[in-house]
């Protein structure tokens, strides 16, 4: 058996680097559009949007393609007569609600979710929330949350639904043994993945957060010992945290290092013994760590630049620039929560160029003048890098892939390498890039 490595953190880290600040126009999608990955996790849960027909449209088409049965979100438009006051917005809601779940009886959670026309016309959702819920609990539970565009960036739309969710967990018993609880949603495939080493470690009580059911909402209290599996849950972890949860101190399960520090911080506060931990975690390292070495190969030295997209860009960085070599020109995330992302600023490497927020146009000028290998940005920019001659990689599917874990550290790497290899195929000598014109990325209006 091979000797256990520690986490080193880098000679010191990027604790207290600098932060490039930005405030200006942004290229992010809205909240909403976390109810692509919500509606699969939370089986019985419908997310109905309270928006206008640009939210129908931006649900539809980033879902629709994915959708085999029934889908489990709908927007309820508001159009012009309730823009102009001309309708009783609530009537009409109860209508639609009540309509929908005399249609779809397999309903247990039901989201209002807010958008920028409810906002607008002030609808309070929460009151609606509140009197549908009296009308239809038992059965089905009534909640809202906002995914708006307005400030915000799309991985809060999971944020949002999950923090409105945390008043519903039940107590915990004031005398129960500490249990566990993942927060984030997970492909259920990582989700299997973590329950099994989980009981080979013998850890205890684990439960996932937001469950595959809505009826099996874990109970939370001060014995309840949290672990973010995302880094964009602050207001959850607000919320757990006011219920009397201990939130866990780790990096994010990213990479092999990632999940092993992830892992073991469960497993201390659990009271697991190092060497159980390392009998459970080391045949899963060692898989992981053989078929990272391949992808090292084809991404070591190369120059990576994050677009501040997902939230998922400093632990990603982390594990691209630790465990694959690769370079990092500069590092944007929309929001950066330090005390979330202390154990992972600690790894990254001295003199990383951190930004935070968006100013579109200075961040484009700077991404051209590094010239990286490759991007990572939101779906806007995406093809105007790509007619620049940029080889880049959309920030979304990284929330929408199972990229968290061992068994996935490979085929996160490959997310990175297989758009460098499709440029070499196509472009066998490096393509000359040319000098920053601005038109392409401009023409698309953002
Ligand atoms: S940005 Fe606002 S208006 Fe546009 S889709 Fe999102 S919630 Fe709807």
């Amino acid at each position: 058996m091979n000797a256990v490595i520690p986490i080193q953190p880098a000679a010191m880290g990027c604790t207290d680097a600098p932060v490039l600040r930005e405030r200006g126009q942004r290229e992010v999608f809205c909240g909403l559009t976390g109810i692509i990955w919500l509606h699969r996790k939370i089986q019985d849960a419908f997310f109905l949007v309270v928006g206008s027909r640009t939210c129908a449209h931006l649900i539809q088409s980033a879902a629709g393609v994915m959708i085999f049965a029934e889908p489990r979100f709908a927007t309820a438009i508001i159009d012009e007569r309730d823009l102009a006051g001309l309708a009783d917005c609530n009537d009409e809601l109860d209508r639609v609600v009540t309509r929908l779940l005399a249609r779809r009886p397999e309903i247990k959670l039901l989201f209002l979710v807010g958008s920028c026309p409810s906002e607008v016309i002030k609808l309070d959702l929460s009151r609606a929330a509140q009197r549908l819920s009296s009308q239809f609990l038992p059965s089905v539970r009534v909640l809202n949350y906002s995914g708006s565009g307005i400030e915000t960036t799309f991985t809060q739309g999971e944020d949002a639904c999950l923090a409105s969710l945390v008043p519903s967990l039940p107590p915990a018993k004031a005398d129960a043994a500490p249990a566990l609880m993942v927060v984030g949603a997970l492909a259920d495939v990582v989700e299997d993945q973590f329950t099994r080493l989980f009981s080979a470690m013998e850890l205890g009580p684990v439960a996932f957060f937001p469950p595959r059911h809505a009826d099996r909402l874990p109970a939370v209290g001060p014995n309840t010992r949290f672990l973010l599996a995302q880094p964009f849950l602050a207001d959850t972890a607000a919320a757990l945290e006011a219920r009397g949860a201990c939130r866990l101190s780790a990096p994010f399960p990213l990479g092999v290092e990632g999940t092993t520090a992830w892992l073991r911080a469960a497993a201390d506060a659990m009271g697991v013994a190092a060497e159980r931990f390392d009998q459970v975690t080391l045949p899963a390292r060692e898989r992981a760590q053989s078929a990272l070495a391949r992808q090292r190969t084809q991404l070591a030295g190369k120059q990576i630049f994050f677009f501040p997209d997902s939230q998922l860009e400093i632990p990603l960085a982390r594990f691209l620039s630790r465990e694959l070599g690769m370079l990092l020109t500069e590092v944007g995330t929309p929001y950066l929560h330090r005390q979330h992302l202390a154990p992972e600023l600690t790894l990254l490497p001295t003199g990383t160029v951190l930004s935070e927020g968006q100013h579109v146009d200075n961040q484009l000028d700077r991404c051209r003048a590094a010239q990286p290998d490759i991007v990572v940005c939101g779906l806007g920019l995406a093809n105007p890098l790509e007619a620049e001659g940029f080889t880049t990689k959309w920030s979304i599917e990284l929330v929408f892939t199972p990229i968290q874990g061992y068994e996935q550290a490979a085929d996160l790497a490959e997310l990175f390498s297989r758009p460098l290899l499709r440029r070499q195929k196509i472009h066998p000598t490096p393509a000359a890039k040319p000098p920053g014109s601005t038109t392409a990325v401009n023409a698309v209006g953002v």
